[in-house]
């Protein structure tokens, strides 16, 4: 302890009176202090290095200080001296970088153990100590230059959902990092027979937007033992602000990870591709030893009425998003992840624990970064939390959040059948009753004069004030994949059959004025063995077979033409609801199972005049009644053909072959 370190807490002690062991206590969390500075536990320089730590109900705060980031013990330990609204702080001399830290706090006489802090921003390998290196010599090359892609309306978006190993940790990928952030940095490659996969596979498609499942640090995969293959979707947060390890081709080098994670964000923005983050701030992996809990006990957390540990994410437990130095915590990290790795949007897991308040403050922080950075969460929670319904992210109170989508599990329910019943299908394998549903997900779940009140089916409630706050939908990682859920819902379906519905689903997905969102690997048929919950299933299970891309050529070819009309034709995407009420017409159809639409005129001025959209899932054909005269034809018998087209139709009437959608337009 130096001469200056002695005088500060001597100041400290006479000010209040007391010693400096001394523990503050406070009624409430409402009454804990609020840091108002930007938050940081870390500032590294090379002539001395400061940390900081928010922790208003500690005894005492030590820093100790580790030459690895694993093993061994501390070779000093750093006493941290009260600073103000419950921030401790202690500076180090001298060069530091390379080297790793902890801090343990003591509360009640007791110290809760080692804690990275819930600010690192770099750690060793399993994210158990924080690291002390130089943020700015992880910038790859080039790094300065980078640029989001541009944007011009959420209404152009198209999402693809992906997890690092499903993508790429085939042989067959030809992938070099197989199942690493740096797989998305190859170019050219292919499988054996030729097709395009990583990167490249993705410009073939033509999304937008890759939403990437989590990429921070999770707790699940032991990255000390990745010569074995392990797999977790990750769904169970350590370091919020640091990427994961295991996806890094050095867990043990703090600034690797780091590196790789940007050089992965610039090849895909190089690729005119922007990167979503899939953020998981509603619980933590463990409770009791949480970064959190070791470091101010309870308060990150809601409690139910015995005081126990609340627990709407079925995970063990639920942050609290009200408490402000929580809230502080979200809108800091989400705006760290933009600025730092130039990340490009948010889906937000389980986005009905966190209260609106927070959810807004996120998009007011992010606008001022820039307001074309996406937001989209799951509007529901996994049990009841501990706050009240109408203060909640929960998808009926979208219409509170302007610039906040959520997952439309409506229009999901009614093409593929319900969550609680993977062996009920609905309208895709022909079961009747939900047509409404299916126009509510084309509409974009908006206010529209034909379903409001329809007569003869339940329409779900309206929530979304834009369609932009609407993602359409009919798989995701979550339970089974498309094909598997066809499979359940239709025994014995020949593979013809598959292919048809799949393009039919899609069909209504990428037709959709809402946000159109697809699961990665859908567009070639992929499977996963018939498994609901695969979130810890081994590679067989769920890794991209990319032989598919070949044997299933005809669907990828088919959702590559849907992108490709959607982003052609801005009347498939008008992003605002009084134009879809104005536009978009229901054309009435004579059987159950078949939906038609006509955009009339050429909204958003689209080449493309009185398109009309129908989707047939019976089993036998459909003449459906349209205005007379002379229609080109870009999609029927599960083909498109957006240059050539496929013929015309002249009359009063469409004959839609039996499983398959028809697009038209003059
Ligand atoms: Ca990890």
């Amino acid at each position: 302890m130096n001469v200056k370190h002695i005088f500060i807490m001597s100041a400290f002690a006479l000010t209040l009176g007391c010693s400096s062991a001394q523990q503050k206590s406070y009624g409430s969390f409402s009454d804990y202090p609020v840091y108002q500075d930007k938050w940081e536990e870390m500032v590294y320089n090379p002539a001395s290095t400061v940390f900081s730590l928010w922790a208003p109900t500690a005894q005492e705060v030590r820093v100790l200080l580790y030459e690895q980031g694993e093993g061994g013990s501390a070779y000093k330990m750093l006493t941290m001296t009260p600073d103000k609204d419950g921030m401790w702080k202690v500076e180090e001399k001298g060069d530091l970088k390379g080297k790793f830290y902890t801090f343990n706090i003591k509360i009640d006489d007791i110290w809760q153990g080692d804690t990275p802090g819930v600010m690192a921003k770099a750690v060793g390998v399993n994210g158990d100590r924080a690291a002390i290196i130089d943020l700015k010599s992880t910038d790859p090359v080039g790094w300065e230059a980078d640029k989001r892609p541009p944007l011009k309306s959420f209404s152009d978006i198209i999402i693809y959902e992906m997890h690092h190993r499903d993508f790429s940790i085939d042989t067959i990928s030809g992938i070099k990092h197989r199942g690493k952030f740096l797989a998305l940095t190859e170019d050219s490659t292919t499988t054996f027979l030729g097709e395009k996969t990583g990167i490249d596979h993705l410009k073939e498609l033509g999304v937008t937007h890759v939403h990437l499942l989590p990429s921070f640090d999770f707790s699940s995969v032991d990255e000390t033992k990745l010569d074995k293959p392990q797999y977790n979707w990750g769904y169970d947060p350590k370091n919020y602000n640091v990427p994961e390890g295991s996806y890094s081709t050095d867990p043990y080098k703090p600034d690797v990870r780091i590196r790789e994670f940007k050089q992965m964000v610039m090849a895909l923005h190089k690729a005119g591709i922007r990167v979503i983050m899939d953020v998981v701030y509603n619980h933590t992996a463990v409770t009791e030893g949480s970064n959190f809990e070791r470091t101010v006990p309870g308060y990150f957390y809601r409690h139910d009425k015995e005081g126990k540990f609340a627990n709407a994410s079925a995970c063990g437990n639920e942050t609290a998003s009200e408490r402000p130095m929580m809230r502080k915590f979200m809108i800091e990290s989400v705006c760290y992840w933009a600025k730092e790795y130039h990340i490009d949007g948010f889906r937000f897991d389980l986005m009905g624990i966190h209260d609106i308040e927070t959810m807004n403050a996120i998009r007011q922080a992010l606008d001022k970064i820039d307001p074309t950075i996406y937001m989209y969460g799951e509007g529901w929670a996994a049990g009841a939390p501990q706050l009240p319904e109408e203060k909640l992210a929960m998808k009926n109170n979208t219409y509170k959040m302007p610039g906040v989508a959520a997952f439309s599990d409506e229009f999901r329910d009614s093409l593929r059948g319900p969550f609680g019943n993977d062996a009920r299908g609905a309208f895709v394998i022909g079961r009747p009753g939900h047509e409404a549903g299916i126009k509510f997900g084309l509409v974009g779940g908006v206010m529209h004069p034909q379903i409001n009140n329809s007569p003869k089916h339940k329409v779900p409630k309206i929530w979304a004030e834009s369609p932009n706050q609407f993602i359409s939908y009919v798989s995701c990682h979550d339970d089974l994949c498309l094909v598997d859920r066809l499979k359940t819902t239709l025994p014995g379906a020949s593979v013809q059959e598959l292919m048809a519905l799949q393009k039919l689903a899609e069909t209504a997905v990428f037709t959709s004025q809402g946000v159109p969102f697809i699961y990665a690997g859908d567009e070639i048929l992929r499977d996963k063995k018939g498994v609901h919950n695969s979130y810890n299933s081994s590679d067989s299970i769920n890794a991209i077979d990319w032989r598919y891309k070949t044997q299933y050529k005809e669907v990828f070819d088919y959702v590559k033409g849907l992108i490709a009309m959607r982003k052609a034709h801005p009347a498939f995407r008008m992003g605002n609801a009084e134009l879809i009420s104005k536009h978009l017409e229901f054309i009435d159809v004579p059987a159950s199972n078949v939906v038609a639409f006509r955009l009339k005129g050429n909204p958003c001025g689209d080449s493309w005049v009185n398109t009309i959209v129908v989707l047939n899932a019976r089993t036998e054909p459909v003449k459906v009644d349209v205005p007379e005269g002379k229609y080109w034809i870009a999609c029927r018998d599960g083909k498109i053909d957006l240059v050539m087209g496929l013929g015309v139709v002249m009359g009063n009437q469409l004959t839609v072959s039996p499983r398959s959608a028809m697009i038209v337009h003059q």
